[in-house]
């Protein structure tokens, strides 16, 4: 394997393994399937109520390449802040399947578009819109156009303050303002005093959560802390430049910040993290808003696809996803997509755990083909990942069959490579408490690609 030199050193995302986990579960245990931290469910962090489990692989990293990211989303993974995660589905209550929006193909609900057409009603006011009615009328096939078609990337972009006719009002003789001055601006993913309160406001209203819960330094690291950004910063020059990394959408309004929508823009996808408003608009739906508004980012700036978190079949409060259609849930086991409407719906009403690739293999073969039942006894974090036959990630075989010995290492701040150590080659792979079983197990997980471009770190 080519040496590490520091343009290859760029090029690498980081991965430190934390191991197969159990935690509790964030969903069914309240009744707010908004929120999900999964750092503070992990167990070993504090008290685990064992009738309400999840068990998920875990790594922690503060350097994931956007593309490397988007390989492990299209893997089953997510993150929060620095940790990223990969849910045994099998394995838990309330299963977390990968979901994705095809932009242009996203046809808006009623109550979708009601929602931007409120908002911009309000943000432009009754005295503005009878006005600029009388000052720049629309023709007659423009308003007919207007009835009968939502054009969703106008729609979104609207009542901009930018893109807001301000024609010269003859009463007063100066330009005619909307009622308010509304703005939307795409910025890194810095800590703010403005950002925070906000937050802070937002999760004590809305989540009701208790105000000592949050400090600055754990928003910034649930919040400010993605995936590696690109451009860094935002200049007149590279404004049109594709972004990838983790981004800050900021909604302000008459100067003062709202909303922020958090992003992961990657090469053929936006993922949504996270948004949290000020409480005092909640009544005009900034959970659709961000959301179209969104779909529409993603078809301007070219990426294909639209990734609303994870998808809770049995959390009712999740359910609004599948509202925004063609939606498509990653299958745990073959990592392919299948349509959520139709066959795979109706399954998922009668069991939580579904894959459609393994229904039709099993369907065909017999039904010895089936995972061995889980045995609630078995403490299986005590075992190999290798037995434990979690969905969607490498054999043991599979896993041989990689090059491990020359997957890098960052050992004390330098690259060397796993044959280095001392032992390796004597070590197990299932074995899951030696180094290479470790290794192993975080192979498993990453995929053969991941593999390829990335480090490990241990031992610092
Ligand atoms: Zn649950």
């Amino acid at each position: 394997m080519q040496p590490v030199d520091a343009e290859r050193a760029r090029q690498l995302s980081l991965f430190r393994p934390l191991g197969y986990q159990r935690n509790s579960c964030g969903y069914c245990k309240s009744d707010d399937g908004s929120q999900y931290f999964p750092h503070l469910t992990l167990t070993g962090l504090g008290h685990v109520d064992t009738s309400v489990l999840g068990a998920s692989y875990f790594t922690s990293s503060v350097a994931v390449r956007p593309e490397h990211y988007e390989e492990l989303v299209n893997r089953g993974w997510r993150r929060s802040g620095t940790l990223y995660y990969k849910q045994n589905l099998q394995r838990s209550c309330c299963p977390h399947y990968t979901l994705r929006l095809e932009a242009s193909a996203f046809q808006p609900r009623r109550d979708q578009r009601k929602a931007v057409n409120r908002w911009n009603k309000f943000i432009l006011g009754p005295a503005y819109m009878r006005k600029a009615a009388r000052l720049c009328p629309r023709s007659r096939e423009e308003k007919k156009h207007r009835k009968c078609h939502f054009n969703l990337r106008s729609a979104v972009h609207e009542s901009e303050y930018s893109n807001v006719k301000r024609p010269i009002d003859p009463a007063t003789k100066r330009p005619l303002e909307p009622a308010h001055r509304f703005e939307v601006n795409i910025e890194g993913d810095s800590v703010s005093q403005a950002k925070f309160e906000l937050f802070v406001k937002y999760q004590t209203t809305i989540h009701r959560e208790d105000v000592s819960r949050w400090k600055v330094k754990d928003f910034q690291r649930f919040l400010c802390s993605g995936i590696k950004r690109s451009p860094a910063s935002l200049t007149k020059s590279n404004a049109l430049e594709k972004k990838l990394g983790s981004w800050h959408q900021c909604y302000r309004l008459d100067g003062k910040l709202i909303a922020v929508a958090v992003l992961d823009l990657m090469p053929s996808g936006v993922s949504s993290v996270y948004v949290f408003y000020d409480p005092e608009y909640e009544q005009w739906e900034f959970g659709k808003l961000s959301a179209l508004r969104e779909v529409a980012f993603s078809l301007e700036n070219d990426y294909p696809y639209y990734y609303m978190g994870y998808y809770i079949h049995s959390c009712q409060k999740m359910r609004y996803k599948a509202n925004y259609k063609p939606q498509y849930i990653l299958d745990p086991e073959s990592n392919t997509w299948d349509p959520l409407d139709g066959e795979l719906a109706q399954k998922l009403d009668t069991r939580p755990y579904v894959s459609l690739s393994r229904d039709q293999s099993s369907t065909a073969a017999t039904e010895s083909s089936t995972n061995p039942p889980f045995e609630p006894d078995v403490n299986e974090e005590e075992l190999s990942l290798f037995d434990i036959h979690m969905p969607g990630v490498l054999t043991l075989d599979e896993v041989k069959a990689l090059d491990l010995d020359h997957w890098h290492l960052l050992f004390h701040g330098t690259f060397v490579e796993m044959i280095d150590l001392v032992g390796w080659e004597d070590m197990r792979f299932d074995s899951p408490q030696s180094v290479k079983g470790i290794i192993a197990e975080l192979a498993a997980v990453l995929g053969p690609r991941l593999v390829r471009d990335s480090a490990v770190v241990l031992f610092d």
